[in-house]
């Protein structure tokens, strides 16, 4: 019994080491099916003739190479790679978010060779510089799989094609639909936010966000609109087909409030203005820099001094900003100033007319010189800590008629109208929108929409 005992245990302690060799030998199995089932997807891949020197190469190195390392490498490649894509003559890509040219390529097993070729063709026209999401790429191979054809389609009103020409160039040609515009009207009621409501009223994203643009030194959506207000929008878009093709145009909005009328019109010149005809292109904006920067004081011209206990204005408004922040011409004018102050630290005036003059309060570095032109948007300085300062920021003040005021509520100015010759034709455009809006508006009920079809 004992020893039977002990015999069994012995049999079990050799059954015991035969379990890590039975396992071993599986995985050898199992190891080489993998090598030998990828080097036939390798050769599924490279084995027909490949489009150019590179790929052809790897190819034959395959061949003859098909030893012990190629198919170790195999075997990790195989473990955590899905199968590669097949290869179809005529194959489509739409962009995503993060791709690139490069990646694209890749993707479609096309040679880095050929990326460049396509890039040298693209030199004059830059259209795959900006792919944007949305938009596709369509190749077409030849039967030895080098690439015949690159279609980018950026809309179904624009395509770009990419054809070779020999071994080495590809050659370019854009293909431009016309389309047909279409001319509407919309109309609605302010329900909730004015966003809101244009889409209900049938207006995409993008014409919302024109609109806000074109009116906002005018109106603030927030405040001045009420539930009950109403809106009409003439508006064109392209189409392709009975495909939306992106494109659209705002030709007139009006929003007719408690108080009064916000408007604008679009004219032949290709600028919008109030049905007055006073142009809506601001000839100011708001802030002379990019970024939203907090407002640390603001402007008050009976401010006490803290100390003295004395009248003493702050002219302008301070924006909390870093030491080298850009600041930026919100207008066109001329550099009067660039002047080291004690307390002001070094300044710059713009004198932007005979009533308009800006003023940017402890620099750190002057962009212009006295005497030198700037256009708005002109990069003019950057922004410090100079002078008498209690941290970095920029003082910004606005002088109208020689008087500052508050540059964060001041209204800020329109300074050009419609043209003395055009002005007929320009009243008559505003005639026929306001009565297309009028038409639209008409049943106080829901949305019509009035069509007219027009082709370019
Ligand atoms: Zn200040």
């Amino acid at each position: 019994m004992k020893n039977y005992y002990i015999n069994d245990k012995r049999k079990l302690a050799r059954r015991r080491r035969l379990i890590p060799i039975l396992l071993a030998g599986l995985v050898i199995v199992c190891a080489v099916y993998l090598a030998w089932t990828h080097r036939q997807d390798v050769l599924d891949v490279f084995g027909s003739p490949a489009e150019d020197s590179v790929a052809t190469d790897n190819a034959t190195m395959d061949n003859s190479t098909m030893g012990n390392a190629t198919m170790d490498n195999a075997t990790a490649v195989a473990a955590d790679v899905p199968e590669p894509p097949k290869r179809e003559p005529v194959q489509e890509c739409l962009i995503q978010d993060g791709d690139t040219l490069s990646s694209i390529f890749d993707k479609h097993l096309i040679s880095q060779t050929t990326l460049f070729q396509i890039m040298d063709a693209d030199e004059q026209l830059l259209a795959l510089d900006i792919l944007r999401p949305g938009n596709t790429l369509t190749f077409t191979f030849n039967a030895d799989w080098s690439l015949e054809r690159m279609v980018l389609s950026v809309n179904p009103a624009r395509q770009v094609v990419y054809r070779r020409v020999d071994a080495e160039n590809f050659e370019f040609e854009e293909v431009i639909h016309p389309g047909t515009w279409v001319q509407q009207t919309l109309a609605g009621g302010i329900e909730g936010s004015f966003f809101v409501s244009a889409q209900s009223a049938g207006l995409n994203d993008q014409e919302v966000a024109s609109i806000a643009d074109l009116l906002k030194g005018r109106i603030n959506f927030r405040r001045d609109l009420q539930a009950g207000d109403t809106f009409q929008v003439v508006r064109r878009q392209q189409f392709v087909g009975d495909e939306f093709a992106g494109e659209s145009q705002i030709l007139g909005i009006r929003i007719l409030c408690r108080k009064r009328t916000y408007d604008a019109y679009l004219f032949s010149d290709g600028k919008y203005y109030d049905r007055e005809g006073n142009s809506l292109m601001r000839a100011f904006v708001r802030y002379p820099f990019k970024c939203s920067q907090r407002l640390s004081s603001a402007f008050n011209p009976r401010r006490r001094h803290p100390v003295t206990g004395r009248v003493s204005p702050h002219n302008g408004a301070d924006f909390r900003m870093s030491v080298g922040t850009p600041i930026f011409a919100p207008g066109d004018g001329v550099v009067t100033r660039t002047l080291q102050h004690r307390f002001a630290g070094k300044y710059i005036e713009i004198r932007h007319s005979d009533r308009y003059s800006t003023r940017y309060l402890h620099l750190s570095k002057f962009l212009v010189r006295k005497g030198q032109r700037v256009k708005r948007g002109d990069k003019i300085a950057l922004s410090g800590n100079t002078g008498r300062s209690t941290g970095p920021h920029l003082h910004y003040e606005f002088h109208v008629a020689g008087r500052p005021v508050d540059p964060v509520t001041a209204p800020i100015p329109i300074m050009s109208s419609i043209s003395k010759k055009d002005r007929a034709a320009f009243k008559a455009r505003v005639t026929q929108l306001t009565a297309d809006m009028d038409q639209a508006k008409a049943p106080e009920a829901g949305l019509r929409l009035s069509q007219a079809t027009t082709t370019n």
